[in-house]
């Protein structure tokens, strides 16, 4: 018989009906509808260790790198060129580069614009690479949400 799962921030036996699924750092995890509902005040890194607190959690090693990747990606965030502000990035964006303003001539492309909270710079980013930096694609959801 399977062993009744535990509650990973109480660790108590939920049962069939009380427990629920917690997102924690991109893991989905056992929890029982009280821990669930103050989870939900909770910031990520705060939700993210007191996930690890009982060592009941699935996939810990992924929570850890979470946490992480979140407390450093501040120190990853770029600069503003101009004067040293933060930048802060903005949804995707389409840029039409046409030479024609109405002809049939047409050339989009995408791009990630930022803008320096300080001195109001804009600048673009390359969609793709950014996704790819692991850092950069945090502090764009983080932005952006
Ligand atoms: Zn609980
Ligand atoms: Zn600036």
């Amino acid at each position: 018989m399977e062993q009744e799962k535990l509650c990973i921030f109480c660790g108590q036996k939920p049962g069939t009906f009380r427990s629920t699924d917690v997102n924690v750092g991109g893991t989905y995890q056992l929890a029982c509808k009280t821990c669930a509902r103050e989870a939900k005040d909770l910031d990520e890194v705060s939700l993210c260790r007191r996930a690890l607190q009982r060592g009941l959690a699935d996939n810990p090693e992924h929570i850890e790198k979470r946490i992480q990747l979140i407390t450093s990606a501040e120190d990853h965030r770029p600069k503003c060129l101009r004067c040293g502000g933060r930048m802060i990035f903005q949804k995707e964006e389409q840029l039409d580069n046409s030479p024609l303003r109405d002809g049939v001539l047409c050339t989009t492309f995408d791009v990630r614009p930022c803008y320096c909270e300080d001195c109001g710079r804009y600048e673009f980013y390359h969609p793709e690479v950014v996704r790819k930096n692991k850092f950069l694609a945090y502090l764009i959801y983080k932005d952006t949400k």
